[in-house]
């Protein structure tokens, strides 16, 4: 069993390239739940969706979220009405959040809703939210405190930040099922997603990080900044606007004491020194995955 700490694009690439290499049924993610949020009454939560959507081969490779042959139509008429309409949410999308929100409405927990949207849609990995309980990512900026969808989508993320806080994650519990992953798995991999803002929330959830601390030498992380970029998103931005090195040396200082290895890209291949000086292994491929061969190659070491 591999257990998949995920945030929603990156991880969502490495999961696919790990299910093609393994059965799907050994692997599990447990995913950050502080970009969750309520609009217009419905629960949504981008990174589950994100990962379901794209293990299920319907991710909109062009838009880069939400599904294949999305409308609009419901956006559109929302607007003519003067609604708010800055969150996108195309007419498939909406369905998936129509029947979240009436099952938790119901009493169904995230974790048991996420299952079942998992089954209906053919997902094979399994697909945990890290906690039922609400934890939410906020950013204090120079245009003041702000919430993740509108740092992320109403300021396309373009904005100085100057601290970050995980709302909720002081009383949050790690779910059962996600701790089961966590103590069970044969390896856990920390997916190359957002440090800051798709893995810290989970981090700040009380026992995950003495979790990952005591089982380190099974734990590999894969840096999702390569070169000094990332490859999509503020990853790079908040590193450094948040006084860490931008580099797969600042993520591995980030993760200092939890992972055992960090998987960086061939590109840093110069900076592996200065990785291993903060205490873990270092092993440098190919992690670029739009190409699908190098994606395989990640996802065979990662496992290696
Ligand atoms: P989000 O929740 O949808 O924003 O996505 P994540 O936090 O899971 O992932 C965002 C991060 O994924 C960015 O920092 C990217 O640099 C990284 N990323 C995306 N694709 C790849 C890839 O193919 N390889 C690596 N190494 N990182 C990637
Ligand atoms: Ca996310």
């Amino acid at each position: 069993m591999i257990t998949v700490l995920s945030g929603g694009v990156g991880a969502a690439r490495l999961l696919r390239a790990l299910s093609a290499v393994i059965d799907p049924a050994d692997l599990t993610a447990v995913v950050n739940v502080g970009d969750d949020l309520v609009m217009h009454g419905l629960t949504i939560c981008p990174d589950l969706d994100t990962i379901t959507y794209t293990l299920t081969g319907r991710n909109n490779e062009t838009l880069g979220w939400g599904l294949e042959g999305e409308t609009w139509r419901v956006m559109e008429q929302l607007r003519a009405l003067g609604g708010d309409a800055w969150f996108g949410l195309g007419d498939l999308d909406l369905a998936t959040h129509l029947y979240r929100s009436q099952r938790l409405a119901h009493g169904a927990t995230k974790t048991m809703v996420s299952a079942e949207l998992g089954e209906r849609l053919g997902l094979r990995i399994g697909l945990l939210p890290v906690t039922d309980d609400h934890v939410a990512t906020m950013f204090e900026t120079e245009r003041g405190t702000l919430t993740f969808q509108e740092y992320f989508v109403q300021h396309h993320h373009d904005v100085d930040v100057r601290s970050l806080r995980f709302a909720g994650a002081d009383t949050a519990r790690l779910s059962l099922e996600s701790r089961r992953a966590l103590v069970e798995a044969e390896r856990i991999i920390i997916a190359p997603s957002n440090p800051l803002i798709s893995i810290g929330p989970m981090l700040a959830i009380g026992g995950v990080r003495t979790l990952l601390a005591e089982r380190r030498d099974t734990v590999v992380a894969v840096s999702p900044i390569i070169g000094g970029a990332a490859l999509k998103g503020p990853a790079d931005r908040l590193l450094r606007e948040l006084g860490h090195d931008v580099s797969c040396v600042g993520v591995a200082q980030y993760y200092e004491g939890l992972i055992g290895t960090l998987v960086i890209d061939e590109a840093d291949a110069a900076l592996a020194d200065r990785v291993a000086a903060t205490g873990c292994e270092v092993r440098v491929t190919t992690t670029i995955m739009a190409n699908p061969d190098h994606a395989r190659t990640l996802a065979t070491t990662v496992l290696a």
